[in-house]
C-alpha cells in the first residue's frame, strides 16, 4: 500500500476517498478537511479571540494543534477537576501539548471555582453534572477574559450518535439545535466544532501521525454506554458502506435540519450569577446548591 500522494509506504487507508496517505499526506488531508469546514461554517473570523478548550484527549488535542497552526488568536484553557491519577495525567499532556503548540494554556482548578471536585459530587448522575459545569465554567471563563468564541472537540462521530439519540428520543428541540457553531446572545459565548467533518478514528489516528501524547484512559466515572452503542451502531454501517457518515452529517445538515420547527430560545439573566438561562435561576446555580 502506498501513499496516493507521494507513493511511500502507506501510514492509512481513507477507504471512504478511495485513498492511502503517509503519516505526513495524512496530516495535511486532515488539516484541509479541518480548514475546509472553518470555512464553509464560517466558523472563525480573523478578528475572532478563540479559547479552545483542550482536555488533555485526542479530539480536543488534535483541534489544538490544527487550530494553532492556522491561527494566531488561540489559547487554550484546561480546566482540572481533580479526578486524581487521571487529572494529574490529562494536566500534564495538556501542558507538554500547549508548549509543542506555542500556544498559551490557562489552567484552572475546579475546587478553587466552586469549592468542590467531582469525585465529591454525590449524585447519581455525576457524568452530566459534570459536563453542564464544564459548560458553563468555560462560558464564564471565556466571558470575563474577553473571549468571544469557545473552540471545541466534538467529532463527527459525537454529532452524529447524539443525532441518533434525539432521533429515538423524538427530541426535536434538541434535534434543531445541532450544527457547528452556536451564535454569541450576550454572556452566552458561541461555540464552534471545527471537527465537525472528522471521523473519531481520524482524530486517533492524526495524533500519532503529528506525535501528539494524548491521554488514552477515559474518565473513571464515565457512563457513555448509550453513547457508545450508537457509535458501535454508525461504525456498523460506516463499514459496510464507507462514508455513510459524512452522507449523515450532509443530508441532516444540508435537507433535514431547516425542515424542523425554528423556536427562539428567550434567554434572561439567572437571578444567582447573571449567566443566559432560560428559567429563573440557572441549571449550574441549581446544580450547586444541590451538590453542596
Ligand atoms: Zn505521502
Ligand atoms: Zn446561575
Amino acid at each position: 500500500m502506498k501513499c496516493s500522494v507521494c507513493k511511500k509506504p502507506a501510514f492509512v487507508k481513507v477507504r471512504y476517498m478511495k485513498k492511502s496517505y503517509c503519516k505526513e499526506h495524512f496530516a495535511q488531508f486532515i488539516e484541509s478537511k479541518v480548514k475546509n469546514t472553518i470555512e464553509k461554517f464560517k466558523l472563525i473570523d480573523e478578528d475572532d479571540k478563540i479559547l479552545v478548550a483542550v482536555s488533555g484527549g485526542k479530539d480536543s488535542s488534535a483541534l489544538l494543534y490544527i487550530l494553532s497552526k492556522l491561527f494566531n488568536n488561540v489559547v487554550a484553557i484546561h480546566l482540572d477537576l481533580g479526578i486524581g491519577e487521571f487529572s494529574r495525567k490529562s494536566k500534564e499532556a495538556v501542558k507538554e501539548l500547549s508548549k509543542l503548540c506555542n500556544v498559551e494554556l490557562k489552567i484552572y482548578k475546579l475546587k478553587d471555582m466552586v469549592g468542590f471536585s467531582i469525585p465529591e459530587i454525590k449524585l447519581e448522575r455525576r457524568c452530566g453534572a459534570c459536563g453542564l459545569i464544564k459548560r458553563y465554567l468555560l462560558n464564564k471563563i471565556a466571558y470575563e477574559e474577553g473571549f468571544n468564541k469557545i473552540a471545541v472537540g466534538h467529532n463527527l462521530d459525537d454529532e452524529l450518535s447524539f443525532i441518533v439519540n434525539c432521533l429515538i428520543s423524538g427530541d426535536i428541540k434538541q434535534l434543531s439545535r445541532i450544527g457547528p457553531k452556536t451564535q454569541t446572545k450576550g454572556k452566552l459565548i458561541g461555540r464552534i466544532k471545527p471537527l465537525y467533518k472528522c471521523y473519531e478514528s481520524e482524530m486517533k489516528l492524526y495524533c500519532d501521525a503529528v506525535g501528539i501524547n494524548y491521554v488514552k484512559e477515559i474518565c473513571p466515572f464515565s457512563k457513555g454506554a448509550k453513547q457508545a452503542v450508537y457509535k458501535k451502531a454508525l461504525d456498523l454501517i460506516e463499514e459496510k458502506s464507507p462514508g455513510s457518515k459524512l452522507s449523515f452529517i450532509n443530508s441532516f445538515i444540508k435537507k433535514i435540519k431547516p425542515l424542523l420547527p425554528k423556536e427562539e430560545v428567550k434567554l434572561n439573566e439567572c437571578k444567582e450569577c447573571g449567566f443566559m438561562t432560560t428559567s429563573d435561576v440557572c441549571s449550574f446555580c441549581k446544580l450547586v446548591k444541590r451538590i453542596k
